[in-house]
């Protein structure tokens, strides 16, 4: 079956008798016991409800593998993966990250007792395994760089070397790339982004490969509290509904809006990874069938970027990405503010960088509303 057919119908489970075509909404926090020792399959819903389990099982469906757990949001997802590893444990991360990856990285797990190292490839991360590495965490294509790390020749070495490998795959969706099919043990959403679609409701996913994992990861779920509710597990069953048409969309206009900047004066360099001269094209177009509506650019210089930031019209500044309505972000003082100023700088995150997530308004009128908010040639 085609991948967009499974977005629209989702997991074949039917949960009540009246033919409902939209999954309802199982708006009950319990669920009572037919008899002593027995259960309907639900007992509270911070462990399981059956408007969530028809989400993670159409995302389960959407990525391949084991089992999805959907969270309240990405980063309950990360948190929540953050409690496989104990103090001592060493994970590798790719270096350029989402801000609020990061963050929980240097400012709680670390402090929990957990070591992170930063790498930019392959070459890097091998280099980097410890005795005490217990997993790779990476982001493909990297926020707000747009780096592509090769998932399949990572995963050799997660797999030799006994490791998890965990990939943040928000951006491009399973639409485009399924990090599992590739190797990966978790594939990681921030389900607030291109799942959900619309710009209005918090979530998070992880994707996992064995058994073994999803038991660990819905016992630390159930005992931490971080399910997502059943109204917004609905909201984001629906966006996922319409998620192969978006991407395929969000996929076309990118396309086309990142060879306009390159062509701008005021604009000095423009990262999106379907262009042919973007360094990683290769690896993307062997892993990825798609390269998504996510575009970085540097502009000439600050005064250009505020301009563009106050100026915008149908785009709105601000944070987020992957939804209807076209986004435009100052990941320096926005996604990545709270990185260290020498960290955001060696990354490339400065004030001359803009970070655009194209929505679903016609090519024309997102290009119109740039070229007046950059203003003069
Ligand atoms: C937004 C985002 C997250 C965090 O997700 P929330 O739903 O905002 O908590 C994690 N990773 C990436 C790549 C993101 O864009």
């Amino acid at each position: 079956m085609d991948i967009s057919t499974t977005c629209v119908h989702g997991c074949k489970k039917k949960y009540d008798t009246t033919g409902a075509v939209s999954v309802p909404i199982f708006a009950s926090s319990t669920f009572a016991h037919p008899g002593v020792g027995q259960s309907t399959g639900f007992d509270y819903s911070r462990t399981q409800n059956p408007t969530k389990e028809h989400l993670e099982q159409t995302v389960t469906a959407l990525e391949g593998g084991e089992d999805t757990i959907a969270f309240s949001s990405g980063m309950a997802a990360v948190s929540t993966l953050m409690e496989l590893f104990s103090p001592g444990d060493h994970i590798i991360a790719s270096y350029d990250l989402y801000g609020g990856t990061f963050r929980i990285f240097t400012h709680i797990s670390e402090k929990n007792g957990i070591k992170f190292s930063y790498a930019v490839n392959t070459e890097e991360i091998l280099k980097k395994i410890t005795p005490a590495t217990k997993a790779v965490f990476i982001e493909t294509p990297t926020n707000p760089m747009m780096n592509v790390i090769d998932i399949a020749a990572v995963s050799q070495i997660t797999k030799k070397e006994n490791l998890l490998l965990i990939v943040d795959n928000t951006f491009l969706t399973p639409i485009f790339q399924k990090p599992l099919a590739l190797g990966a043990d978790i594939a990681l959403h921030s389900g607030t982004k291109y799942l959900g679609g619309h710009n209005d409701t918090l979530a998070g996913m992880l994707t996992v490969n064995t058994v073994d994992l999803s038991k660990k990861l819905r016992y630390i779920s159930k005992t931490t509290g971080s399910s997502l509710s059943p109204f917004d597990s609905f909201l984001i069953i629906r966006g996922i509904k319409t998620l192969a048409i978006r991407m395929e969309r969000h996929n076309k206009t990118a396309q086309a809006a990142a060879k306009w900047l390159t062509g701008q004066s005021k604009i000095k360099k423009v990262f999106y990874i379907g262009l042919q001269d973007h360094p990683d094209y290769e690896i993307s177009c062997r892993q990825a069938s798609g390269f998504g509506g996510m575009i970085s650019f540097y502009v000439d210089n600050e005064q250009t970027a505020v301009s563009i930031l106050e100026n915008v019209k149908i785009i709105k500044y601000a944070e987020s990405l992957g939804g209807t309505e076209s986004l435009i972000t100052y990941p320096v003082l926005q996604t990545h503010a709270d990185l260290p100023k020498d960290e955001r700088e060696a990354r490339g995150i400065n004030g001359c960088l803009l970070r655009l997530s194209i929505g679903l308004e016609a090519l024309d009128d997102i290009i119109s509303d740039l070229e007046q908010a950059i203003g003069g040639k």
